[in-house]
């Protein structure tokens, strides 16, 4: 790739994108070994302000595992950061630390934060290798079922706390894999999807069930699931891609990011290709995506690993706005992402076959803070012509059609988000007393590790709802 999305010479990135190449402290010093977890460990000072612990959106005991990994306590490490976290290898490899447990590090400021997340995914993966497992044997079955919608974060976080009380969970998915978003939308150079395999099998041994390749609303209706079941848990997270004021008829060379990735996953694991989402190989194409999110870098990494020409990123806002973890962009630009700030796509150019040739777009400014996020001001007389034969549109998503909600009535909001109350009597509970929900789809596009945590949350809600 050696050119531009704006003519065929080379030129530099800006001034401005060169600053995300800064490598965090965390990535310089991922513990690949025994020796260098102990020493990582060893660095936490026990502060006794435990911010990390508070940012952590699970609360994750971090200075009492950090202790035991740097005692080279692996198992016990491994076995506590399991009563916090459901899914810690996971975790330790996809939040985004920087924004949260490794932000509050008091040592952020001095000699660089220790590497928290890189820890978690060290005693876990190594937990796991020396064959440990959740023992299980000592908890009593009660005599109540749970049917959990969804085997994404937030599903298999509210199951695994309700196997660990001592309730039948059966999970039930569409996808023939679990792990939702975390399969079949982040990337396999991100997350080898042989974790989440793994993973499949340790909640199997805990007694978990899975319904897999089985859609709900399809294959089996919520009313057979309330005859069933003592409560639901519905965990089916955002699909619909937002497309922001872009025309919404499809055209050739226009895609949208989640079933490019998904098609790509499938692709990669050798499963059938879906209809809805059928696999497109960007192979020698010039590529855009649209977008400054972690999903913006997913398409663009894997578009450069498909062997596209040339691939863009355009944000609508700066590049301080870019709400994409750092690590990623700085892998993006790294592998050769050409990323452009406060430029706006407005208008899609086709040809006469209806195949794309290029976008009109103006440039931005960032206007007035609502809500936390500059709101997005076009500058009079800037638009101008990009010649371009894919884009990619990841601005973000919301809940996706789902008719089966309606019968019985799940109430939700105008968007489409399932109306869940998390401070409720019973935390997460709907409309409906049996059915409780958590994860993107009450709260919109958010974490992994939030969705983590509002599945545990929401089981806390249904044992009490249970009174198991
Ligand atoms: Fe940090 Fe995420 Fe682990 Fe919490 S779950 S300690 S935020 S890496």
């Amino acid at each position: 790739m050696n050119s531009n999305i704006f003519g065929s010479q080379r030129r530099e990135p800006p001034k401005k994108a060169l600053a995300i190449r800064k490598i965090a402290f965390t990535e310089i010093y991922a513990p690949d070994n025994a020796v260098d977890a102990q020493q990582q460990a060893s660095r936490c000072l026990s502060c006794g302000s435990p911010f990390c612990e508070w940012r952590c959106p699970l609360h994750n005991p971090i200075s009492k595992w950090l202790r035991l990994a740097a005692e080279g306590k692996i198992i016990e490490a491994a076995e506590l950061s399991h009563h916090t976290n459901s899914l810690p290898e996971i975790c330790g490899r996809v939040c985004p630390q920087e924004k949260l447990c490794e932000l509050a590090c008091v040592l952020n400021d001095t000699t660089g934060s220790i590497t928290i997340g890189h820890i978690e995914r060290y005693i876990n993966d190594a937990a796991f290798a020396m064959g440990w497992r959740p023992n299980l044997s000592h908890i009593s079955p009660v005599n109540k079922r749970v049917a959990i919608v969804g085997a994404g974060p937030a599903g298999l976080s509210c199951a695994d706390v309700l196997i660990r009380n001592g309730v039948n969970v059966v999970v039930f998915d569409k996808h023939p894999e679990i792990g939702g978003l975390l399969t079949f939308g982040i990337p396999s150079f991100k997350l080898e999807k042989e974790l989440m395999i793994q993973r499949r099998e340790i909640f199997t041994e805990m007694g978990i069930q899975f319904q897999l390749n089985t859609e709900v609303g399809i294959d089996v209706s919520l009313d057979e699931l309330l005859c069933s079941y003592d409560a639901i848990f519905i965990g089916t997270g955002t699909y619909q891609a937002i497309r922001g004021n872009l025309p919404k008829k499809s055209i050739q060379g226009v895609f949208e990011a989640l079933p490019y990735l998904i098609a790509n996953t499938r692709h990669l694991m050798q499963l059938p290709i879906s209809k809805n989402e059928p696999y497109v190989n960007l192979h020698s194409k010039r590529v855009i995506v649209l977008g400054g999110g972690d999903t913006a870098m997913d398409c663009v990494r894997t578009a450069i690993r498909q062997g596209a020409k040339q691939v863009s990123c355009l944000y609508r806002r700066d590049e301080q706005s870019m709400p994409a973890s750092q690590k990623e962009v700085a892998n993006a630009l790294e592998e050769g992402t050409q990323f452009h700030f406060n430029i706006q796509v407005t208008e899609f150019v086709v040809n006469e076959q209806q195949q794309l040739i290029g976008v009109y777009a103006t440039r931005t400014q960032n206007g007035e803070l609502e809500n936390g996020r500059y709101q997005v001001e076009p500058l009079e007389d800037s638009t101008f012509f990009i010649e371009t034969d894919t884009i990619i549109v990841a601005y973000g998503f919301a809940p996706h059609n789902q008719t089966w909600l309606e019968k019985p009535l799940i109430k939700r909001d105008k968007y489409g988000h399932i109306l869940a109350n998390r401070n409720s009597r019973f935390p997460f509970q709907t409309s409906q007393e049996k059915v409780f929900a958590g994860g993107d789809i009450i709260r919109g596009s958010d974490l992994v590790v939030t969705a983590v945590a509002d599945g545990r949350n929401a089981a806390e809600g249904i044992l009490l709802f249970l009174e198991v």
